[in-house]
This record gives C-alpha cells, structure tokens and sequence, in this order.
C-alpha cells in the first residue's frame, strides 16, 4: 500500500515542477519582433511565403502577444496580409474545422 502511494505523490510532484519550469520559462522568455532585429527585412504583400508564418491554419492573422511582433511592424504586416488576401495571394478562410 506504502510504496505506490509514494509513487503517486512523486508522479504528481514531478508533473508540478515540469509545469512550473514551463511557466517560468514562458514567463522569462523575451519575444523580440523579428522585423526590428533584422532591419533589411521589408515587409512586402508580394511576398506570401513570409506572411504566411503570421496566419493560422484557419487563415487569421496571429496575433501580437503570440507573433511577438511590436505595434509599428504588426500594423504594417496586417495591412500586407489584407492586401494579399485582396489579390488572392493568401485566403481570407481556410481548413473549416467543425
Ligand atoms: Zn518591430
């Protein structure tokens, strides 16, 4: 009866601390917006490769907190995707998952 006992208890303690180290690091972790590092990078709504890693699966445009994008570069990424999409570069919907 003793032993699985303290198995569980080290189980559980063992899932607690491997969720907390992923808090802290998710936490700690620095987002820099990836379009002020580099500086040569332009974002352009010709180039659908590079906006493509901002949408979802479903088509949205990945959020901020998310992207780790600053406001200037997001604003400006969002109005390249809406462009795209105009030009039917990138879909306004896709993979409807019901
Ligand atoms: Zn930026």
């Amino acid at each position: 009866m003793k032993r699985p006992m303290n198995k569980n208890t080290r189980n559980g303690r063992n899932a607690l601390n491997k969720q907390m180290d992923k808090k802290n690091f998710k936490i700690r972790r620095k987002r820099v917006c990836r379009f002020c590092t580099s500086n040569d990078i332009y974002i352009d709504f010709k180039n659908e490769k590079r906006l493509v890693r901002f949408l979802t699966e479903q088509g949205k445009i990945i959020p901020r907190r998310t992207s780790g994008n600053c406001a200037k570069h997001q604003r400006q990424l969002a109005l390249a995707i809406k462009r795209a999409r105009h030009l039917a570069l990138i879909p306004y919907v896709a993979d409807i998952a019901r």
